[in-house]
């Protein structure tokens, strides 16, 4: 299934995706992707739904409306840094033994074509296309990497915006850098596990006005999506609905020389094969 969310920001609307222009309502049998959606089973609970509903033609067009983020918002945002091998060596760091984890606040998130705002004082904001793994349940000492997989709810196209003079010129930790208003657009959909055939072989790209600045492939990842659920499940409890973002390919404006940084009007055009594309308007700051 792709799941979306159809509407104004804060009112979205529970929805399938059923063909490239139709999709299903949801809102008379589910209130929200969330956390007691997917943690009670909803996945399993809607996929009939849907199939019924797409077979009887109770599908409405998508026309121009608002998507959201595919998935409420979750309980805590996990990222996962310099899991490109090519990516570390762009930003002159080491690969690393460990995945490094960082947080990102959870109300960073916003609908895949929605505008991206600067932060005020910023001076070097960033793009950055990647995987997002969805959780599925709750998730604690996975026994083994094969575990994760029954953990995991699906996988959605996101873009981990960063502003780097607050990520790396501020003094310690990369959560100032991350976590700025709307710096977390994401979908157009999620896309359920049993829709994507094999998540370590994506390709992914990222434009800026056009100009192609990100070329990769999940298959360069250093740690995989599986071995990340389980590794952070090591250190910390991964609830229902929980996003992970998996780190990014080369390609981000830091890696160039001179840097290239984001301005007010860029437009940021972004995809992942299989999970759909974004599109975003750099705005100025508050
Ligand atoms: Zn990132």
């Amino acid at each position: 299934m792709k799941l979306l969310r159809i509407g104004a920001p804060g009112t979205e609307k529970p929805a399938a995706l059923v063909d490239d222009t139709h999709y299903a309502d949801l809102s008379d049998v589910v209130s929200d992707f969330d956390e007691e959606f997917f943690g009670s089973g909803g996945l399993n609970r809607i996929a009939p739904i849907v199939a019924q509903r797409a077979a009887s033609g109770a599908v409405l067009p998508l026309g121009d409306q608002r998507i959201g983020s595919p998935i409420a918002r979750p309980h805590q945002i996990i990222c996962v840094g310099l899991n490109y091998a090519d990516h570390a060596a762009e930003s002159g760091q080491a690969v690393p033994d460990e995945p490094i984890l960082f947080t990102k606040s959870p109300n960073t998130l916003i609908g895949p074509n929605d505008d991206v705002r600067i932060p005020r004082g910023a001076t070097k904001p960033d793009w950055e296309v990647e995987l997002g793994i969805v959780i599925g349940k709750r998730t604690t000492y996975l026994d083994t990497v094969e575990q994760a997989a029954e953990h995991i709810a699906g996988y959605v196209l996101v873009n981990d915006v960063s502003e780097r003079a607050f990520q790396m010129e501020r003094g310690g930790q990369w959560l100032k850098g991350k976590s700025a208003e709307t710096f977390n657009p994401a979908g157009p959909w999620l896309v359920t596990q049993d829709e994507v055939a094999d998540v370590r072989d994506l390709g992914m790209w990222l434009d800026v006005n056009g100009i192609r600045r990100q070329t990769g492939s999940t298959s360069t990842m250093i740690f995989d999506p599986y071995f990340i659920v389980h590794y952070i499940s090591q250190f910390m409890v991964l609830e229902p609905g929980d996003l992970i973002n998996t780190g990014t390919p080369p390609g981000v404006g830091l890696g160039f020389n001179p840097p290239i940084w984001l301005q007010v009007g860029d437009v940021m055009t972004l995809g992942i094969e299989g999970l759909g594309t974004q599109r975003q308007t750099v705005i100025a700051p508050r």
